[in-house]
């Protein structure tokens, strides 16, 4: 396979320094985009060309691009961190790399080589740069790599033309005045991914199907909804945007990955985190009805979210139609906290890296 360089051809006219600064003060969460964008084209029997870094701009689509009407679409979300020393790394690009090659296939779409998606990542960092949060606080540039059918037709079937494009966001912290629990809605009802379907890939389809459901929870003051297995709808797999983690004193515990959960880079990294502060980790299965039952007898002592965009989120309240419970306390547990510090400390640099994750730009 071909692996195109990039181009680049940079902007004459990026936003001002002070401007910029200003959007640094209070960024939000993919509100801004930062001055560029990288650009990959693939043609069937040509394979991927045409790499280039230009300003960042709308992108003309006809009406009838396949994307708009099938959704040939997937996505990936990583995010770059300013170092002690000035510099700016990226977390695990490359299991980024192969979550997007899963995708691909999953979605019939051509796989872009690991090394040509970190390059792109890396291409628009070096070139943004000023764009990455000053080192300290919990700020990031948060990239958004994805990729479109651009074959223009009606016809349903895999396209002959892709576009793969990364674009970056100032991200500020995700708890501005510190860390809160979150409240979840368990959803009997809904499903968020059914086996043999694509909840392991990061596909749009997937979010548009938890729009509703999330407006549901929000009816009934929740955060966030939790999904369970399609076919006994007992089994806690994932919330719309996080993979979730139980604790249960020294342990803690993710569901196993079952091909309608999406394998989060965050949830993989925390097995390893965990072993390394001398709790145990596993992958295992958790019902709703065990959920209930051990945070009502004490067992399990904490339940945390994880995902790129939070890092780790607690869950205080719990939510679903017949039953309603609270993890104990309304503060963040310790386990919970210490992770949570652990992997950040990793991320921002301040921690020893003895994974090996961490990728210099
Ligand atoms: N599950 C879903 C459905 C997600 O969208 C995300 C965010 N990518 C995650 C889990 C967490 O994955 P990661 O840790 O790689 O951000």
């Amino acid at each position: 396979m071909t692996t195109p360089t990039i181009e680049l051809k940079p902007s004459a006219h990026p936003l001002a320094a002070a401007e910029r600064e200003a959007i640094l003060a209070s960024p939000g969460f993919g509100r801004h985009f930062t001055d560029h964008m990288v650009t990959i084209k693939w043609t069937e029997g040509r394979g991927w060309h045409d790499g280039q870094l230009v300003p960042y701009a709308p992108i003309p689509l006809d009406p009838a691009t396949n994307v708009l009407h099938y959704a040939q679409e997937i996505f990936e979300g990583l995010k770059a961190y300013r170092q002690p020393d000035g510099s700016v790394a990226t977390f695990r690009p490359d299991q980024n790399a192969k979550r997007f090659q899963r995708s691909a296939r999953r979605l019939a779409m051509p796989e872009l080589p690991v090394e040509t998606f970190v390059e792109a990542c890396d291409a628009l960092v070096r070139q943004d740069q000023d764009w990455v949060p000053a080192h300290g606080g919990e700020e990031s540039l948060y990239l958004r790599p994805f990729m479109i059918a651009t074959e223009v037709g009606l016809g349903v079937k895999p396209a002959n033309e892709y576009l793969f494009i990364v674009i970056a966001s100032p991200a500020g912290a995700y708890f501005p005045g510190g860390v809160k629990p979150v409240s979840i809605w368990v959803s009997e009802d809904r499903v968020r991914a059914v086996p043999g379907g694509m909840g392991d890939a990061k596909t749009g389809g997937n979010y548009a199907a938890s729009l509703l459901a999330q407006a549901e929870a929000a009816a009934k003051g929740c955060d966030q909804v939790c999904y369970l297995d399609a076919v006994e709808h007992q089994w806690v797999e994932e919330l719309g945007g996080m993979n979730l983690y139980f604790v249960y004193g020294n342990k803690i515990v993710t569901p196993t990955l079952t091909g309608s959960i999406l394998e989060g880079v965050t949830r993989d990294s925390l097995l390893a985190v965990a072993r390394d502060l001398g709790y145990e980790s596993e992958e295992g299965r958790v019902s709703a009805a065990q959920w209930q039952r051990d945070a009502e007898n004490g067992t399990l002592t904490e339940v945390f979210a994880c995902g790129t965009a939070a890092v780790i989120t607690p869950v205080g309240t719990v939510k679903r139609a017949s039953a309603e419970w609270k993890q104990s306390g309304s503060e963040p547990g310790e386990v919970t906290l210490r992770l949570r510090q652990a992997l950040l400390d990793i991320q921002r640099g301040t921690a020893a890296d003895q994974h090996g994750w961490m990728h210099k730009i």
